[in-house]
């Protein structure tokens, strides 16, 4: 779940349809590539879907072994695993939201949209805005110039710690509304 109606649902019905839009040929020898040479991508975002939809699947199965089948429809897989596991340990429905959460960022990343996805996020380390998307390292810099290890090295963050981070905090404004 994210803000708004931007959510890792919606993220994954957008790459479904992209990969629709854009049958897998494969890569064309010879061809010289294009901005809208899309099909090796494709690939890729097969089997991001896959891999994704799998980790949640694998997840509620493990939390409730009485799930039963998972939804055919791709995007339909967070509802699903929210519905089986609303009974499960707090422990349980945290890891869950934190591994939506996590794909949501994954799922924008892909659609380079990575600026929607990670500018919002404070860094874990020095809790400013700034971060920055390196997909070479596939975590996120903090671009804050104080923000440096013992070796001067900046501070850089992973997708799942954003997530992990995210999740304990809108836990705990739940839980001070409550109270
Ligand atoms: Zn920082």
């Amino acid at each position: 779940m994210a803000s708004g109606d931007d959510s890792a649902a919606k993220r994954l019905r957008q790459l479904n349809t992209y990969f629709r839009e854009y049958p897998v040929i494969g890569p064309v020898e010879g061809r010289t590539p294009t901005t809208t040479t899309a099909a090796p991508l494709s690939l890729a975002t097969l089997d991001h879907i896959n891999h994704s939809v799998t980790e949640v699947i694998k997840y509620t199965r493990k939390a409730n072994p009485d799930a039963g089948p998972a939804p055919t429809r791709a995007d339909a897989v967070y509802d699903w695993a929210r519905q089986h596991t609303q009974h499960a340990p707090a422990a349980v429905q945290q890891r869950r939201d934190t591994i939506e959460y996590r794909q949501y960022l994954e799922h924008a990343i892909r659609v380079g949209d990575w600026r929607k996805a990670i500018r919002p996020q404070r860094c874990p380390e020095c809790r400013t805005f700034g971060l920055m998307w390196q997909g070479d390292m596939q975590r996120a810099l903090c671009t804050n110039t104080e923000c440096v290890d013992a070796d001067g090295f900046s501070t850089t963050v992973t997708l799942a710690q954003l997530a992990y981070q995210h999740v304990a905090a809108r836990k705990k404004i739940r839980q001070a509304r409550a109270t």
